[in-house]
């Protein structure tokens, strides 16, 4: 068991101790209305056992959904596989069409979206915002662009006029989608997207802690003309009911950790089917000594502690020039410390909650971990229980051992840990020592040193002069993760291809050809590469 969500997770695992911490009265937003989340755990295909779904905000269970058994997942397959069958029928522009009319939904009806990803995920709500943006921008995308990529396309045969050929990108069938807590609607909802409107259906496990998100954008995609059983969503332990998944699937997409993301890989490869990982990172941020610090202070606080840093392309590595480095520390603890941190449904805060106490207490232990081992603490280092039950201090620290926890592995917390370098080429090298490759931020007023930086960097996502908007948001550029931080496509035209098979089609007109064909032997060979020096002289060949 892997997801928050989990009941067995958080049983088995020790119970951090709040010490002081009141029961916090958060008022529910009248979208989370008892009836309201009644309507939206009805679209859970199970039948088992309830998992709880905990509020970050208050650490109190906030509802219950049922798990899905082994024959309830068997019968979520076969629902969508029968509804798949005529899905891969309908002309891919009408498929693509629910893309251009979830992109209105989603704007219309973003605050009771925000409500939802806020109470699952303990976000602060601008924060929540970037999810609703990052999934409207994606569905427009799809919507304009699957029709081009997926209808089938005329090519040249072998010799015009002899041969025709059509090649078409067919859907592969039922999709297995497990997605993590952290960005539900982005990696449940944005990710399932381009796999339904390639024709497929969907098996889709989200994680238990952050299902009615996805159970949500579910309602509003079939709102948006999608047939119901196309997307079925089970619920359970993600030790149990993600390799059910797999198991149920015709390819996986997944999101999550490097150390689960290697459990599905050689599952699905058990199986001979296809898999899109996008897995952890340890994201580093080059500050050379000609950025203007007055937008890469504020641009590298956001990338440290947006969502509190449980995003998985959040910068926890900076290497600055020391030129600027006392400056820039300066400067950033100085924002760092006066964030404003705390829960709620409104814009009254800064930085929200950790989504779990799990969360808070890997996030806890890597901090003592590090402090234990000689690190500084500049800002922050403790939970901050008087604000929210799971809630952390954003947390600067410098002088990290390479011994500590957290200079290799990911926090996934709102800590970052700052290095002063004496040139690019040593921001380079220690950017690089990672097996993580997910994003990369380099602040510079030179653009063209700052791309001769990134073709050295390894990493899938490199953003000058932004922490990781500016390449995660540009939909039409396909992104995933190098080494261990995966091997995928998400957004762009590559996301649709991702998710479908080529199939060619080649009808003979005329002769047939080969070694059995009338032009066999000596005949054949003169007359083939005549043919081939004349073809060349044609346009396109
Ligand atoms: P996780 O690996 O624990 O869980 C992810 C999902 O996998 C959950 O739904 C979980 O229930 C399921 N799962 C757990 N064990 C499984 C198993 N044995 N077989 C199949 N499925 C299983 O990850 P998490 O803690 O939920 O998410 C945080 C991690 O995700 C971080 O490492 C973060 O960097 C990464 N992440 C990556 C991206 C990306 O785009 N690269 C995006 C978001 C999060």
């Amino acid at each position: 068991m892997t997801g928050p969500g989990s009941r067995q997770r958080r049983a088995d695992r020790p119970r951090l101790r709040l010490v002081g911490t009141a029961r916090r009265e958060v008022m529910l937003p009248s979208s989370l209305a008892p009836d309201r989340l009644g309507r939206l755990r009805r679209g859970v295909a199970g039948t088992g056992e309830p998992s709880s779904v905990i509020q970050p905000f208050t650490g109190e269970p906030l509802t219950e959904l049922p798990t899905s058994t082994s024959d309830d997942l068997d019968a979520a397959v076969r629902r969508a596989r029968a509804a798949q069958q005529s899905w891969a029928e309908v002309a891919p522009r009408e498929r693509a069409a629910v893309g251009l009319r979830l992109h209105d939904l989603i704007l219309d009806r973003a605050d009771g979206l925000l409500d939802v990803i806020q109470a699952e995920t303990g976000k602060a709500r601008g924060h929540a915002f970037t999810e609703v943006l990052e999934v409207a921008l994606l569905s427009r995308f799809l919507g304009l662009v699957a029709g081009p990529v997926l209808t089938p396309r005329s090519l040249p045969g072998a010799i015009p006029i002899f041969t025709r050929v059509r090649q078409r990108q067919a859907p592969v069938g039922v999709i297995g989608l497990i997605s993590p807590w952290n960005y539900p609607f982005s990696l449940g909802v944005g990710d399932g997207l381009a796999a339904l409107i390639a024709g497929n259906a969907l098996l889709h496990k989200p994680d238990g802690q952050t299902a009615l998100t996805a159970l949500l954008g579910r309602e509003l995609i079939i709102e948006a003309g999608l047939p119901a059983e196309l997307w079925q969503i089970v619920n359970g332990s993600g030790a149990e009911v993600g390799p059910a998944v797999i198991d149920r699937s015709d390819q996986v997409i997944f999101t999550g950790s490097s150390a689960t993301g290697r459990l599905v890989a050689e599952r699905a490869a058990d199986r001979m089917i296809g898999t899109s990982l996008e897995l952890g990172g340890k994201n580093p941020m080059i500050i050379r000594g000609d950025a203007d610090l007055g937008r890469a202070v504020p641009g590298a606080v956001a990338a440290c502690f947006s969502s509190a840093g449980q995003l998985c392309e959040s910068i926890e590595r900076i290497y600055v020039q020391r030129s600027v480095a006392d400056e820039f520390i300066r400067r950033f603890v100085a924002v760092t410390s006066r964030l404003r941190v705390g829960v709620g449904y409104g814009d009254d805060y800064d930085i929200g909650s950790l989504t779990s106490a799990d969360q808070l207490a890997k996030v806890t232990a890597h901090v003592r971990d590090a402090v234990g081992r000689g690190a500084n603490v500049l800002t922050g280092g403790a939970a901050v229980p008087e604000a929210g039950p799971y809630c952390y201090r954003p947390t600067v620290l410098t002088d990290l051992p390479a011994t500590a926890r957290c200079y290799r592995e990911e926090t996934f917390g709102p800590v970052v840990a700052i290095t002063a370098v004496d040139s690019d080429e040593e921001a380079i090298t220690l950017a690089n020592d990672s097996e993580f490759g997910l994003n990369a931020s380099i602040w510079t007023r030179d653009v063209a040193a700052g791309r001769r930086i990134a073709r050295r960097l390894r990493s899938g996502k490199i953003n000058i002069n932004d922490g990781f908007a500016a390449a995660y948001g540009s939909v039409h550029a396909s992104i995933g993760g190098w080494g261990s931080s995966g091997a995928g496509h998400r957004h762009g035209r590559e996301s649709l291809l991702a998710v479908t098979q080529t199939q060619t089609v080649a009808v003979q007109s005329i002769l047939p050809t080969g070694e059995f064909g009338a032009f066999r032997g000596r005949l054949y060979r003169r007359g083939m590469t005549a043919l081939l020096r004349v073809l060349k002289h044609l346009p396109g060949r």
